[in-house]
């Protein structure tokens, strides 16, 4: 595995690799989520290049870009094990140097869900990642589903600003209290972390009620709302049915798919899930399909 920290010797490096290039780009903090995004790249590609940064840019004002994890060590052994070819990993000021002014705003995609919790959120996410889609060039850039609505903004992206590449999507990695993994949930207490359990037994309870017929959406956010309500560390933000491709809201009883997504806090710690429905959809294939196609 090469490691680079400077643009100049990424695009010398990223021009010697070979075939197919497959992209991930993360925060670092590294974990078995990032690794299935990486494995499925691998599986896929010539070549992967990966990206460790922690984008300034896409924090809030209440949020610190300085105290998200860091753990250098272990995610260049789990690079490396995963069979990256080439890492890139930049200092702030490589990406942003004195002068920096332009920015990639998504408009009607990025505006509710997380969008509504966290300004300038999206604006910060379709920057770097625009910019890191140029530098790394790749033919596939895979993205967790986790983060669903950031997909569905950088696949907009990708189509209005003309980017040659595939958006690939693959599941949510789960602990195994079904807890989806995060570099934010260290963070948690002994007590808050089972707790967060609650979060995916949400989820499975509305999915449940879809396979058993519910199509009323305010019912399915209702079932959510009532597992999470049982749990006192929980403070829900917002328990949402949308049509994937548009992320409007679903007002009207459908055969989907629909997004079923939700934000709560739990002490100091936001946690983010969400679910495909109908469940079946829930593969690389389906979110790919549902998230991740290209828009005309
Ligand atoms: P991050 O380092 O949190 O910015 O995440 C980098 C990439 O990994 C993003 O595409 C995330 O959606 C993805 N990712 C994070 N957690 C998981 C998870 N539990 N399962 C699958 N993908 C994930």
């Amino acid at each position: 595995m090469q490691i680079v920290e400077h643009i100049r010797d990424l695009r010398s490096a990223r021009a010697r690799l070979k075939g197919r290039v497959g992209a991930v780009y993360t925060m670092g903090a590294l974990h078995a989520g990032h690794r299935s995004l990486l494995d499925c790249a691998r599986a896929e590609n010539d070549a992967v290049v990966a990206t460790i940064f922690v984008n300034p840019t896409q924090f809030g004002p209440g949020e610190d870009a300085e105290s998200y994890p860091r753990t250098p060590d272990g995610d260049l052994a789990l690079m490396e094990v995963a069979g990256v070819d080439l890492l890139f990993a930049p200092a702030p000021a490589e990406l942003y140097p004195s002068g920096f002014q332009t920015s990639v705003s998504v408009d009607e995609v990025s505006q509710g869900l997380e969008g509504a919790q966290r300004p300038g959120h999206f604006r910060g996410v379709a920057t770097v990642v625009a910019k890191l889609f140029n530098l790394t060039q790749p033919d596939a850039a895979y993205f967790g589903q986790k983060d669903a609505q950031q997909v569905v903004v950088l696949r907009r992206m990708a189509a209005d600003l003309n980017f040659p590449l595939e958006v690939v999507v693959c599941p949510t990695v789960r602990e195994a209290d079904g807890l989806a993994m995060s570099s934010r949930n260290m963070f948690l207490s002994a007590k808050e972390r089972r707790a967060a359990a609650v979060l995916y037994r949400a989820l499975r309870t509305a999915s449940d009620a879809w396979e058993a017929g519910e199509r009323e959406p305010g019912v399915l956010r209702e079932a959510v709302r009532a597992v999470l309500g049982a749990e006192p560390l929980v403070a829900i933000e917002y328990v949402a049915v949308n049509y994937p491709e548009s992320l409007r809201g679903v007002l009207m009883p459908t055969g989907g798919p629909v997004l079923l997504s939700l934000a709560v806090q739990i002490g100091r710690v936001r946690l983010l899930d969400n679910m495909l429905l109908p469940r079946a959809l829930n593969t690389r294939e389906g979110l790919t399909q549902a998230l991740g196609a290209p828009l005309v």
